[in-house]
């Protein structure tokens, strides 16, 4: 007898997992359909010997000492800031957009001081910013929009800007300085030895049982076990019966070359060319030295893996139903991303995950 059976190895599962095996001392039947943990932080080591993020490249960044706090009992930490070039009009440029991004792009000599005044310039305000265009377009104005994001979001998401909520690309400020790194976050960390062996260390405990390639619905009947923690899709559970919430997913396309560097920065955005939205460079992103270079492809798709909640109003009021029946129950509950439908960062993953801990099962 299990006291609780947590559906998904990735950061929420696992996060409950440790914390109710070690502080509660309960019973935990682990499971996961896929064949390995750390959910779609996992990283491994390709042929060639090059450590790769099997489901695109994830960047660890976090303002909550928190959530670092916890994270660094299971592992040490390299010093990484993320930068990000956006191929446009036939040039390399910074994105987040910043003073380097606007003189390069134009031609112009900006300082820091006038970059304030050249925003107003161009920004076309909006007094209630409703959806992803606006917020765009309330910052820059419509030429940066079309250059940067219209096109860009298309692709990731088959919907243009104006048919999402704001959160979307306002996850993209625009600076007036140089700062040309894509996160400001205090903590800017990647694990020393992969998310895979951080997630190893988390998870071993002998209150801890593991069980990969197992899906909850065919264990379910079969096990007996207490209360449920799901983190898999919230409207798989209920059979889809009011309608399937839309995910966004990627096919990630591989490729290694024989040589040192492909690239200038660890991610290259190609807003308005290729059916692609991104190149990644992973030696950039874990500091690995390796003769050669394995970089990864995001072609954005509607089937496959769940990766990405879609952030449009419909959705949400789709998802509130199934939430209304997940609050009626009493055994069960939904956490991270696919199992809220929220467009959360690894960090608030992990915080949610503790937060839970605290108000509701360590009261
Ligand atoms: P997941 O990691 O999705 O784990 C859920 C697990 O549940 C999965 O392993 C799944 O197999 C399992 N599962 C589902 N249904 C069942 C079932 N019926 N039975 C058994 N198991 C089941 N965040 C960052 O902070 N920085 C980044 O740079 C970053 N980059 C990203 C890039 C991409 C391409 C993607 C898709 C996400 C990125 N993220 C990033 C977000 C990050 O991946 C998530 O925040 C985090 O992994 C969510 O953890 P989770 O535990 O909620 O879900
Ligand atoms: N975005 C864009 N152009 C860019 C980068 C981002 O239009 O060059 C928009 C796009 O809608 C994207 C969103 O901003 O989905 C969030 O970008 P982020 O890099 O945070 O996406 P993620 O890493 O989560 O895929």
């Amino acid at each position: 007898m299990y006291d609780f059976l947590i559906v998904g190895a990735g950061f929420s599962g696992c996060v409950l997992a440790q914390q109710i095996a070690s502080i509660l001392n309960k019973r935990v039947l682990l499971i996961d359909k896929r064949n390995h943990i750390a959910g779609n932080a996992y990283d491994y080591y390709n042929e060639a010997g090059i450590l790769v993020h099997k489901y695109g490249p994830h960047i660890f960044h976090t303002n909550s000492q928190k959530v670092f706090n916890y994270l660094s009992r299971f592992t040490e930490w390299i010093y990484y800031q993320h930068k990000v070039l956006a191929s446009v009009d036939g040039k390399k440029v910074p994105i987040p957009i910043n003073l380097n991004t606007i003189n390069e792009l134009y031609g112009l000599r900006l300082s820091e001081r006038e970059m304030q005044d050249f925003y107003q310039s161009i920004r076309v305000p909006f007094d209630k910013i409703t959806n992803s265009e606006e917020v765009v377009v309330n910052k820059v104005g419509y030429d940066l929009y079309e250059k940067f994001f219209k096109h860009y979001t298309k692709k990731q998401w088959n919907l243009w800007p104006s048919e999402l909520q704001p959160s979307v690309c306002a996850r993209i400020p625009v600076r007036t300085n140089r700062d040309d790194r894509y996160f400001t976050d205090k903590y800017q960390v990647m694990p020393k030895y992969g998310y895979a062996e951080m997630f190893k260390k988390m998870i071993r405990h002998s209150n801890i049982h593991l069980m990969l390639q197992t899906d909850y619905k065919d264990i379910a009947p079969t096990i007996p076990h207490g209360k449920v923690i799901y983190t898999g899709p919230i409207d798989s559970f209920f059979d889809y019966k009011f309608g399937k919430l839309p995910y966004r997913s990627l096919e990630f396309e591989f490729v290694t070359l024989d040589k040192e560097r492909f690239q200038e920065t660890a991610q290259v955005n190609y807003p308005n060319e290729y059916d692609y939205t991104r190149i990644a460079e992973f030696k950039y992103i874990t500091g690995q030295n390796h003769p050669k270079t394995t970089i990864a492809f995001e072609f954005p798709t509607d089937s496959g893996d769940p990766y990405y909640p879609i952030p449009k109003n419909e959705n949400i009021e789709l998802y509130k139903k199934y939430k209304e029946e997940a609050d009626k129950m009493t055994n069960v509950w939904f956490l991270g991303r696919l199992g809220t439908y929220q467009y959360y960062n690894m960090d608030q993953v992990v915080a949610q995950a503790l937060a839970f801990f605290e108000n509701k099962l360590n009261k």
